[in-house]
């Protein structure tokens, strides 16, 4: 559990407790730890980004360069990666698939299979103990340690067979380190040293780190419009820098959505692509959620918020298993010893019955979730009966 703040309760019996700010409730197994050997490569890529382009400066012709390969390259994760080949949101053909699956795998972020099938499973556990990369297990866990760690460098073969099945995705999936070595390559012929450090290697930390954006800060930071399970959010500062990703409570909602941005305010670069190549034929079949759904499950019409709910009751429970009950029983203990011998003796009865609290609060709290679940299977129920009026 990350303890990292730590609030202060006032106790008259007592004096004063410092009592442990939950942040990640669920805690991570012993095989979820950041191999920092295996991860030297992926640190040393930030340490030359920025030592070479101190060195060697930025030209204009690197600036551009940085500039497509960090938003260029965003595409191919967003529509490639993220919407084609984990959520199947519209259909292409063989060989644009195939240029999706190419250009996905010179973001440096392994091959379209391992991608998609991980985030297969982020969807089908959001926000639950054994979703891999949910903040709900630390902030900078969903954002890059689960990267870093062994567990999940391979790819789960079993969640994303459907694309598994095309030998030249296979192809892409065995050798997508060779692609950004050519990529690397290809920019210091184009720009130079500043090409190279700039361009590719500042232009791959900052898309690194855009795109784990959103499976950290979008669970943490902006708005829900609707309900789901877990805590995704809406924000147009992520929307912006990701072209799209960050309507994501939006995305959790209606995931097989070629769209993210529900609404024309809602900026979705992704979609106005995907769009203009629907236009030309290079993509068709593009899902959308129908205007039902739109107007469905909103938050903002009652709806219980489930997903928050049950983010709310982990940590309380976290908080609850962790609050440091010792320090208040040593410090009572202590008052005993004080007042003499016979009110010592009853502090072995104190401790059982701060114990037996605290395991009776944690069953309570366990508990609670049930029927939290079944308001919230009410409430959709509820819903479709009686349709909310658009208003
Ligand atoms: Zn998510
Ligand atoms: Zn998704």
């Amino acid at each position: 559990m990350d303890t990292s703040t730590t609030p202060v309760v006032e106790d008259p019996a007592v004096g004063t407790t410092v009592l442990p700010k939950v942040t990640a409730p669920f805690e991570r197994s012993a095989e979820e730890r950041v191999n920092w050997r295996a991860s030297i490569p992926f640190l040393m890529v930030h340490v030359i980004a920025v030592a070479g382009t101190l060195a060697f400066g930025i030209t204009l012709k690197a600036l551009v360069l940085f500039v497509v390969l960090v938003w260029g390259r965003t595409f191919f994760i967003t529509a490639g990666y993220h919407r084609y080949f984990a959520h199947r949101a519209y259909k292409t053909n063989r060989a644009f698939q195939l240029f999706l699956a190419v250009g996905g795998a010179m973001c440096v972020q392994k091959g379209p299979l391992w991608w998609a099938g991980h985030h297969r499973n982020h969807h089908r556990y959001s926000d639950t103990e054994v979703d891999i990369h949910s903040p709900l297990r630390g902030f900078w866990w969903s954002h890059v340690g689960w990267i870093l760690c062994d567990k999940y460098k391979d790819t789960p073969t079993d969640k994303i067979r459907d694309f598994a099945k095309y030998p030249e995705i296979r192809f892409v999936e065995r050798h997508d380190g060779m692609f950004p070595w050519v990529l690397g390559v290809a920019s210091f012929l184009i720009a130079g040293w500043s090409g190279l450090f700039f361009g590719f290697f500042l232009g791959t930390v900052v898309l690194w780190h855009n795109t784990f954006l959103v499976n950290s800060l979008a669970h943490v930071m902006g708005r829900r419009r609707y309900v789901t399970d877990d805590t995704s959010r809406n924000s147009l500062l992520i929307a912006v820098t990701t072209l799209g990703e960050g309507w994501h409570n939006n995305h959790h909602y209606y995931q097989s959505s070629a769209r993210n941005g529900f609404f024309w305010w809602e900026l979705d670069v992704t979609w106005y692509i995907l769009k203009a190549l629907s236009w030309v034929g290079i993509v068709k079949d593009l899902k959308v959620p129908t205007q039902e759904i739109l107007q469905s499950n909103r938050i903002a019409d009652g709806n219980f918020d489930v997903g928050m709910y049950k983010a709310h009751w982990a940590k309380a429970q976290a908080y609850v298993a962790h609050a440091r009950v010792d320090d208040r029983i040593a410090a009572l203990s202590a008052t005993a010893d004080d007042a003499g011998e016979g009110l010592a003796a009853d502090r072995d009865a104190l401790d059982l019955a701060i114990e037996t609290q605290k395991v009776a609060i944690d069953e309570l709290l366990h508990r609670t979730i049930e029927p939290a679940e079944e308001l919230a299977r009410v409430a959709k129920r509820s819903q479709k009966q009686f349709p909310v009026i658009d208003r």
